[in-house]
C-alpha cells in the first residue's frame, strides 16, 4: 500500500532513487483513465456534465492559483485557513499534496531543462515530461528541504501524507449526491455512478492532462518573448485551457509574479480570480511585474566608434 500511504522518510538522496517507471504508481494512473470508459455504460445528463465542468474549473484555478503561484512561488499572501482550504481543493485533483507539488516545481525552476529537471522535454522527450516523470521512485519523493516555508504547517504535512483522502471523499460525495438525485427524480437519468464517472474520473483526467501540458507543450510549442535559459514558450491554447499557465515563457522570465499574462491581451483567468479574491480580502499583496522586467531584453546598440579609433584613411597620391 505504498501508493496509499506514502513514506514519510524523504531524506533518501535523489540519486539513490530509481528513475524508471514504477508499476505501483503507473497501475492506478492507467486505471483512472480506463475508468473513464465506463461513460458508455452510465450515459450522461446535464447535471453530470455540469458538475464535471465546474470541478474542472475550480480545480484548474486552484492548481494554478494556489499549488503553483502561491505554494511554489509565494506570489501573494493569504490567511492560514484559506491556505488550507485551497490545499484541500488542490488535493482533490489527485496530483498529490501541495508540498510534493511545489517542491518539484521549485526544482523545475532551479534546473529548467537541464538534466536535473525531472520533466524536461529537451532531456527526456515529450511523453516523459507529460506524465512519465512522476510515475517513478524519484518523482514520488518529496524533497522537503525545498519547501521548508510550508512544510512547517502540520495540516499541510497531513494532506501530503494522506493525499488520497480528499479524492476518496470527493468520489463518495458524488456517488451519494447522485443516488439522492436518482431517488428524488427517477426520470432525470442521474445515478451515483454517473456522477462519479463524469465528476471524478473524466473531469480529473482532463485536469491532469492540461496541467501536464505546461511541462510538455509549453516547453516545446509557442513563442519566446524572453531569452530565458530554458525552452519555455508562450502558448495561447495552453493558456486558455490552464487559465493562464500557458504564458510560460513570461513565467520563467519572472516567476515571482501573481500574473502570467503580462499584457491585457494575454488572457489569464487565474489572475482575474485572484484579483476578485483580493477584493474580498481573502488574499492580498499580489506581486506584479515591474516595468524593467516587462520589456524584452534587446541587444545594446553598438557604441559609436571614436574618431581616433577609426582606421586611418590611406590617402593615395
Ligand atoms: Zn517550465
Ligand atoms: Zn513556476
Amino acid at each position: 500500500m505504498l501508493w496509499a500511504y506514502p513514506p514519510t522518510d524523504q531524506d533518501i538522496p535523489a540519486d539513490q532513487l530509481s528513475n524508471r517507471l514504477d508499476w505501483v504508481r503507473a497501475g492506478p494512473f492507467i486505471a483512472m483513465h480506463l475508468a473513464c470508459l465506463f461513460v458508455f455504460l452510465v450515459g450522461w445528463s446535464w447535471l453530470a456534465v455540469s458538475i464535471a465542468v465546474a470541478l474542472y474549473a475550480v480545480r484548474v484555478f486552484t492548481l494554478t492559483g494556489f499549488y503553483h503561484r502561491y505554494f511554489s512561488h509565494r506570489s501573494f499572501k493569504t490567511w492560514r485557513i484559506v491556505q488550507f482550504v485551497f490545499a484541500c481543493i488542490g488535493c482533490s485533483a489527485v496530483q498529490r499534496g501541495p508540498l510534493w507539488w511545489a517542491a518539484h516545481h521549485r526544482n523545475h525552476h532551479v534546473h529548467s531543462d537541464d538534466p536535473d529537471d525531472l520533466h524536461s522535454p529537451r532531456q527526456y522527450g515529450f511523453w516523459w515530461s507529460h506524465f512519465g516523470w512522476f510515475l517513478t521512485e524519484k518523482g514520488f519523493r518529496t524533497n522537503l528541504k525545498l519547501i521548508p516555508d510550508f512544510a512547517k504547517y502540520p495540516e499541510l504535512r497531513f494532506l501530503d501524507r494522506f493525499d488520497l483522502l480528499i479524492p476518496v471523499v470527493l468520489a463518495l460525495s458524488l456517488y451519494g449526491f447522485g443516488e439522492l438525485v436518482a431517488s428524488q427524480e427517477p426520470d432525470s437519468g442521474v445515478t451515483g455512478f454517473q456522477l462519479v464517472i463524469w465528476g471524478f474520473f473524466i473531469s480529473t483526467a482532463a485536469v491532469w492532462h492540461v496541467t501536464y501540458m505546461v511541462n510538455s507543450v509549453a516547453h516545446l510549442l509557442g513563442t519566446r518573448r524572453y531569452e530565458t535559459k530554458d525552452d519555455s514558450r508562450n502558448n495561447p491554447v495552453v493558456a486558455l485551457l490552464t487559465f493562464g499557465e500557458g504564458w510560460h515563457n513570461n513565467h520563467h522570465h519572472y516567476p515571482n509574479s501573481a500574473r502570467q499574462g503580462f499584457y491585457w491581451w494575454e488572457v489569464d483567468i487565474t489572475y482575474y480570480g485572484l484579483r476578485f479574491m483580493s477584493m474580498l480580502g481573502l488574499v492580498w499583496d499580489l506581486k506584479g511585474v515591474p516595468h524593467r522586467v516587462l520589456e524584452p531584453k534587446k541587444a545594446p546598440a553598438p557604441l559609436p566608434i571614436p574618431a581616433e579609433a577609426q582606421p586611418a584613411t590611406v590617402v593615395q597620391s
